[in-house]
Formats: structure tokens, C-alpha cells, sequence
């Protein structure tokens, strides 16, 4: 399949039904799987064949999904996780333990960026955040002897800032470890961060790739580029052996599958943050039109930031896509083909303004969510960050007029027009 094209791929790829077989991946919402012999199944615990036998350490259906978006990122292995928090903490904690130091970005979703602050803390691993437009030698310092890997997101959720993969990239391998990145908004249908540099991919698999809002999952892909066995002393999970699992060394054993395959082995066994097949099903369902639906919110979400940007109700406008945008250079670079159906902007009149505007809209709906097909607003300064006041949020970098808008695939002239019977309601 990776010789198709993503549009392909995302139609067929991942699944191949043989003679009689059903054409659709069929939902096999067993937890378990039966064998003739203890051998049989001794044989699998022991990794000696591959096969299945529980599921939260694999199911036929998880898998096939799995390996659609393995495919879609250029990656070697993948794995699917029960939302995206999981997806990300299964990343990092792969190659990761306490007393271990890492590097991220500060421009990342909210949960992230708790996960990595608080909790990761709270479990002995210390984190340094970074302005993504930190300078590459300015980068070069923040490493330590003890930094185990670097964290982005391609297109941040929600300040909407490109990462420079190249230049995380760089400066991750100069100091040997490897750079994780969450393609979550673009979707491999806009970048694929493998090309540019980064090591492994995650998505919170609820937004986009769903696509319908009907299930919370997330995934970890590997490029399979990383050699960890050059910087064996720095990850011994991987390169020495595993006295959990046999003494298995899984690079030995796994080759450029070994960090897949020891977050399941390991992370999936004792943590279990496993999807159901059924939402791995309505997953599946949903890549096949991934391709069409990123170029209609991207097309949409266009049009309506060009329609903002020149109303004079409108304060400022957020969107990577607009020439004028601080982001347009670096989006040029890295999603010269879209980004996603995501803007911020701001209205006259603050946050008063914004909340009427809110309530007046009919169409768009005020939800917590982004990057499904119905277009949907929210207000941090009065739901997600009410707690703070105007000056706090501002120290955040969400000012108190904020909108989100998560564009839809609707006919974009009727979201337009409920935006503007919304903006005369002011
Ligand atoms: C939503 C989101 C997450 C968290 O994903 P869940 O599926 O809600 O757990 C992580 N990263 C990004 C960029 C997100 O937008």
C-alpha cells in the first residue's frame, strides 16, 4: 500500500480481505481468542509467533486501523490507544522514567501540556518548555545529560502555531534522541512529519481522523528511523533485556518495530488503555473520506477567515492559511497544501461581544470540541478558562474576545451567513 498515494490509502490501505472474506474490516469485539494446544498459546506469550490471544494486547480490528494510519504517516508500526492523552503519555512513557528530563514545546493542547507539567512531574520525569520560535542555538541549550526526547505539535491546538520540524528535529538527533511530534490538526493528509524529521507521530484520533465526534481514541505511529541501539545507555527499556518478558532485548528481537512493540508488551499489559474495536470500527470508517473532508474544512475555513479579516466587526482573525498570518511562512513551508478548518478571532467589544455573538449563532453550535464535520465555536474566557480574569488570560495568551471556530464541511455560504446575522446582533 505505500506505494499509493495518502488519498488511496486512506480508502483501502490497512486491510487486504483474502478469497471470501468480508470486504469491510469487520468488528471482532472479542476479548479473547482460542487455541488447539497450550503450546499454541504459550508459543505467543512468549513472542514466538504472532498471533492474538487478549485484547488489550491486540485485536484483528484495532490493528487493521492501526496500520491505516501506519501507512498514511510512512511509519513503521503503529498502535492505537483509547484517546489521544493516552496516545501521548504512552509515547513519552515508552522511553521515559523517573529522573529522566524532557523538551517541549509550549505551544501544545492544554491536557498535553498538564500531562507533561503536573503528572509526568508528580512521577519524577522534569520537563523544560520552549517557545516554538525559539532559535536553534537557544534550543541547543536547553538540552541535558539527562533528556531523553522533544515534543511538538505540527499545528497547535488552539494557538494555531506551526512548529518548525526541521529545527526540533535537528537539534533533537544532535543531542541523540528523538523527536515526537502530535500531527493531531493537520492530519497526514496535510503534513507528514516523518519527511521532515520527527521519529514518532501521535494523533488524538477524536478530532479529524474520526472525524464525526462519535468516539475519543488517539495512536502512536513509529517511523522506525530512531537507532536507539546508538544511544543504548540511554534507553535501556528497549536495548537491554526485558526480565518481564523472557529477557527479551527488543531492538534485538524487533528491529525498527521495537518501540511499538515494547508499548504493547509493556505500557498496553500494565496500563491498558486499549479502544474498543467498535470505536476502532467507526475510526476506520471515518479515514476512508479523511481526504476529502480535510480539503472541504480547509477550503471552508479559508473562505470564512477571508470574510472575517475584512469585517469591521472583527478585531483580528488567526489562521495560517491568510497571507498576512504570522504563521503563513512556515505553514507555506510545512502544510503548503491546508492545515486544518480551525481560527481564532477576536470581536470589538470584548468579551461582552463575544458571548452575544455566540448565543446568536444558529448553526454553529457552542461546543467543547474541535475537528468534526459540523461546525462548532467556543469561548475560552467564559467555558474552558473561566476561572481567570482578563489579565490572567491574557498571561495565557487567550485574550478575552477569543472565538474558536471549528469549521465544518457544511455549504459554507449558509455558516457565513449565520456568522453574519451573529455579528448584527452586537
Ligand atoms: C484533543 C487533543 C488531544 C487529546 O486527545 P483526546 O482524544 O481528547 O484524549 C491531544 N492533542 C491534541 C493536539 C488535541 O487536539
Amino acid at each position: 500500500m505505500t506505494k499509493y498515494n495518502t488519498n488511496t490509502i486512506c480508502v483501502q490501505g490497512g486491510y487486504s480481505p483474502k478469497n471470501g472474506e468480508s470486504r469491510v474490516v469487520p468488528i471482532v469485539q472479542s476479548t479473547t481468542f482460542k487455541y488447539e494446544t497450550s503450546q499454541n498459546m504459550g508459543d505467543l506469550f512468549d513472542l514466538k509467533e504472532s498471533g492474538y490471544f487478549y485484547t488489550r494486547l491486540a485485536n484483528p480490528t484495532n490493528d487493521a486501523v492501526a496500520n491505516k494510519i501506519t501507512q498514511l504517516e510512512g511509519g513503521v508500526a503503529g498502535i492505537l490507544t483509547s484517546s489521544g492523552q493516552a496516545a501521548n503519555f504512552y509515547a513519552i512513557l515508552n522511553i521515559v522514567k523517573a529522573g529522566d528530563h524532557v523538551i517541549s514545546s509550549s505551544a501544545i493542547y492544554g491536557g498535553t501540556y498538564n500531562l507533561i507539567a503536573n503528572t509526568m512531574k508528580n512521577l519524577g520525569i522534569e520537563a523544560t518548555f520552549v517557545e516554538p520560535d525559539i532559535s536553534l542555538e537557544e534550543l541547543r541549550t536547553k538540552f541535558k545529560e539527562n533528556t531523553k526526547l522533544v515534543f511538538g505539535e505540527t499545528l497547535s491546538n488552539p494557538s494555531l502555531k506551526v512548529l518548525d520540524i526541521e529545527k526540533f528535529a535537528t537539534a533533537a538527533h544532535e543531542h541523540g534522541v528523538p523527536l515526537i511530534v502530535d500531527n493531531t490538526f493537520p492530519t497526514p493528509i496535510f503534513c507528514r512529519p516523518f519527511e521532515w524529521g520527527a521519529d514518532i507521530v501521535t494523533h488524538s484520533t477524536t478530532k479529524y481522523m474520526n472525524g464525526s465526534a462519535n468516539s475519543v481514541g488517539g495512536v502512536v505511529v513509529d517511523s522506525g528511523n530512531f537507532n536507539w541501539e546508538d544511544y543504548k545507555s540511554k534507553y535501556p527499556g528497549l536495548t537491554s533485556p526485558d526480565p518481564t518478558y523472557h529477557g527479551t532485548v527488543y531492538t534485538e528481537s524487533f528491529g525498527k518495530a521495537a518501540y511499538i512493540t515494547k508499548m504493547t508488551t509493556t505500557l498496553m499489559r500494565d496500563l491498558g488503555s486499549i479502544p474498543s474495536p467498535q470505536n476502532s470500527f467507526y475510526l476506520g470508517i471515518g479515514l476512508e473520506t479523511l481526504h476529502l473532508r480535510m480539503e472541504r474544512h480547509f477550503e471552508n475555513a479559508l473562505k470564512i477567515a477571508r470574510f472575517l479579516e475584512v469585517n469591521d466587526k472583527i478585531s483580528w482573525v488567526s489562521f495560517s492559511g491568510l497571507e498576512k498570518d504570522d504563521q503563513y511562512n512556515l505553514a507555506q513551508k510545512y502544510l503548503p497544501n491546508g492545515s486544518s478548518g480551525v481560527i481564532s478571532f477576536g470581536v470589538k467589544g470584548g468579551r461582552q461581544a463575544a458571548i452575544k455573538f455566540m448565543d446568536s449563532l444558529k448553526l454553529a453550535a457552542i461546543v467543547t470540541h474541535v475537528a468534526d464535520t459540523r461546525t462548532c465555536v467556543l469561548h475560552p474566557a467564559s467555558t474552558t478558562h473561566r476561572q481567570m480574569n482578563d489579565s490572567e488570560l491574557l498571561a495565557a495568551g487567550v485574550s478575552p474576545d477569543l472565538i474558536r471556530m471549528s469549521v465544518g464541511i457544511e455549504y459554507v455560504e449558509d455558516i457565513i451567513e449565520d456568522i453574519e446575522q451573529a455579528l448584527d446582533e452586537i
